[in-house]
Parts: structure tokens; sequence; C-alpha cells
């Protein structure tokens, strides 16, 4: 069934969904995006993604096309003319096109940035089969730029690294910086031992992930212990359990780093209570 997309302001057929050969976030990657998770309908964690927008398009002098409140509404259309009960809600803002390729930021006044969105149906997304088997990473070289913090649509290497997995027969990768682990190539990166959950701390190094933030202080809250630090992979393959974060797989276990099993080769305890915690919590507030 075709998609109902939302661009500059319209809502149209897939199909009929255009934008300039000459936009800078085709030409350049110069542009910024978020993935928005629904569930039963609503929306996972907003208010963080719009926070999190806003800080990309400063960091990176580009203008909003549209006021929150807007953006808001623009969400709950999308997922009402799509009927996405489970699912994911894809924006992208880019610098728009001023008509020809130039290195040179456009004056925002006179070319607007370009907003594109769209839903996708993922019907079990909160059941998926994969939370249930736990995850197989390998690491792989981070030679990302150094500001991992904007949420850019430069995914040229993390796709890279995900074909690295995928032909060494594992699922995703970790990203792995002067010996550490910096993050997942669309996730962030856990690992438990004695009880204690241990993450990488924020920097510009990683993404600041928004569902990071709220494992992390339903961890907190259900007097967990945290501990935010940078660890290698041999730590991990040492540790009782592993996991990552992300808005689109909530947090999944990981049942293997570079060809050693963690534990028993099952999800572990930590990882699929902090699941279910986060898929509890976060319908409770979706909006
Ligand atoms: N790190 C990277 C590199 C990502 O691409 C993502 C999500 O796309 C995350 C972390 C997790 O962020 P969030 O929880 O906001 O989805």
């Amino acid at each position: 069934m075709s998609r109902t997309v939302y661009v500059n302001g319209e809502y149209l057929p897939e199909g009929e969904a255009t934008v300039s050969i000459f936009d800078r976030g085709f030409l350049m990657a110069d542009g910024v995006y978020e993935v928005t998770s629904v569930l039963d309908g609503k929306l996972i964690d907003f208010d963080g993604h719009a926070v999190r927008l806003e800080r990309s398009l400063v960091e990176l002098d580009m203008a909003c096309p549209i006021e929150m409140d807007a953006l808001l509404e623009v969400f709950h259309e999308l997922v009402r003319l799509n009927g996405i009960n489970e699912g994911m809600v894809y924006l992208q803002i880019t610098r728009g096109s001023a008509g020809d390729r130039d290195f040179i930021f456009p004056d925002p006044e006179k070319v607007p940035s370009t907003i594109v969105m769209f839903t996708q149906d993922v019907p079990d997304l909160a059941n998926s089969a994969l939370s249930k088997r736990g995850t197989k990473i390998i690491s792989v070289e981070d030679i990302r730029w150094a500001r991992r913090d904007i949420k850019t649509v430069q995914l040229l290497y993390p796709a890279m690294a995900k074909m690295m997995a995928k032909k060494a027969g594992c699922d995703d990768a970790w990203m792995v910086e002067d010996g550490h682990v910096t993050e997942g190539t669309s996730n962030n990166a856990y690992i438990v031992k004695g009880g204690k959950i241990i993450t990488r701390q924020l920097s510009n190094d990683i993404l600041h992930g928004i569902t990071r933030a709220a494992v992390l202080r339903f961890a907190a809250e259900a007097q967990m212990v945290v501990e935010e630090r940078s660890f290698s992979i041999e730590e991990a393959q040492g540790a009782d359990e592993a996991f990552t974060t992300s808005a689109s797989a909530f947090v999944m276990p990981v049942v293997e780093i570079d060809g050693v099993q963690m534990g028993d080769g099952k999800p572990g305890r930590v990882a699929m209570r902090l699941r279910e915690i986060y898929l509890d919590e976060s319908r409770k507030s979706a909006v």
C-alpha cells in the first residue's frame, strides 16, 4: 500500500513526493534526522527527539522550517493517515536547494530548509524476534568524523559497518576508537558487570541517545547502579551481559561479541528487565 508522506508542508502519496537534485542533503549529506518510534499509535520520547533535533540544527547553523507544536501535529497526522499502530516516523531536515552545487551555505533567508517525513510500519516492533534471540556483534574501527553528537545523515560508514557485520554472519557492529568502544552503528553500547550498568560517558564522540537518557533514568529509579565510562571489547567479552539502546530497537540484548559468547548465549536478565521497564514507562508517557 502506498504511504502518505510529508514534504515541505504537503501530504503526498509517496510516489508523488519529490526533492530537488540540488538539495544539499542529496549532494553533501548536509542534513539532520530523527527516528521516533510509535507504539499503540502514539509517539515514544517525542520531546527528547524534538529537543535533540533543535540542537543538531543549531550546531550546524541550519534553519528549522517548522515550529515544534506544528511538528507534533504533522507526526500525529502521518501516523493517522498511514494507520500506524507500531512502527517509526522518520524525519529529515536539510539545508535545502540553492539551485546549484556550492560548498558555501546558502542564505537561509533566501533558501528554505527541506523537511521530509515518512512512516514505517513495523507490527512487531515491541515484540521483535531479535530481542528474544539477542544480537551478535563484531567490532570495527570507528573512522567517523569528530562530531558524532550531531545526528547528521552522513551514514555511509555505519552502513558499511552493518554490511561488514552481515558478511560475518552477525547482526551489528560496535565501533572502537583508541581501544575503547564508542557506540554501535545506530545505537548506544552497554555492558553489565557485577550488577553494574556501564556505558560510555557523553561527549562529542557519541550520539546522545534519547533512549540512553530514558533507560539510565529508569535504571537509577529501579536502584540499579550506573557507571558512565568507556570500556574495551575485551572487557565487554568478559562482562556478564551486554546490550544496546536505540529509539527503533529500545533495549536490545547482545549475546556474542567478536565470536565470544556472552554468558549462556541467551539475552541477559538485566537487559531484558530494562527492556520491559523502558517499554512500560515509555508507553505511559507516549503522546
Ligand atoms: N548512536 C548512534 C550512532 C545512532 O545512530 C543512534 C540512533 O540512531 C543511537 C546512538 C541511539 O540514539 P536514540 O536512542 O536517540 O535512537
